[in-house]
């Protein structure tokens, strides 16, 4: 199964990836992880993706897919994939219907003043990558898997998210369109697994 899943930075659709992956066994390729990777190993490639990051602004899309390609030719990939994070534009779009077909495209829905909400309370695990929110019960200040202090991360500060909201908006309608036909939609303003048990449904109706 190749998926792709779009929503909004805050929308949850990191979650739902790797619940996606749990249940399906395809593995999760996460675009803004691999860029984070590159620009934390401090090459100068990896400098100029770090600026662009921390702004909230769109790395440019040759260099994305590139990094994708290479992603997509690894063996976990054979049996499918879910991409969650690309494509952010009608140009990426177009670059990938050159390389693969698609199955089904996922699209996570919020509103946006609950996106902002929940991103500036959003903390992140510097070790295992997973996410927190300050807001929730319970929360330590550490990570609940690895116990890890959790850090925010530069673009979840408020002006990167409003660039990054605002790059979001610009860019769906078209993404949207380009797919008419293969789209889900979800609304993700209940818990995580509200907003996954549609999925799964319609998931599993597409491996019947
Ligand atoms: P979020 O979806 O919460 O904004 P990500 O971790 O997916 O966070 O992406 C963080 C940043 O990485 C983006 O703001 C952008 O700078 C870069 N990025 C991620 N995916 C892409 C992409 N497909 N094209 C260009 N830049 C990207």
């Amino acid at each position: 199964m190749k998926l792709i899943l779009l929503g909004a930075a805050g929308s949850g659709k990191g979650t739902l990836a790797k619940k996606i992956t749990a249940d399906f066994g395809i593995p999760q390729l996460s675009m803004g992880d691999m860029l984070r990777d590159i620009a934390s190993s401090g090459s100068e490639l990896g400098k100029k993706i770090g600026e662009y990051q921390n702004k909230g602004i769109l790395v440019p899309s040759d260099v994305v897919f590139e990094v994708l390609k290479v992603r997509l030719s690894q063996a976990d990939c054979k049996n499918g994939f879910i991409l969650d994070g690309f494509p952010r534009s009608l140009e990426q779009a177009e670059l990938l219907s050159g390389v693969t077909d698609i199955d089904a495209v996922i699209s996570v829905e919020l509103a946006f003043d609950e996106l902002e909400r929940r991103l500036v309370s959003r903390r992140t695990c510097p070790k295992c990558g997973d996410i927190d929110n300050a807001n929730y019960e319970g929360f330590t200040g550490n990570c609940r898997k690895c116990q890890t202090p959790l850090f925010q991360r530069d673009d979840d500060k408020p002006e990167a998210i409003r660039t990054r909201l605002e790059v979001y908006k610009k860019n769906i309608t078209p993404l949207i369109n380009f797919y008419s036909g293969k789209v889900f939609k979800v609304s993700s303003a209940g818990t995580p697994d509200e907003t996954y048990r549609p999925v799964k449904n319609f998931l599993g109706s597409l491996e019947a």
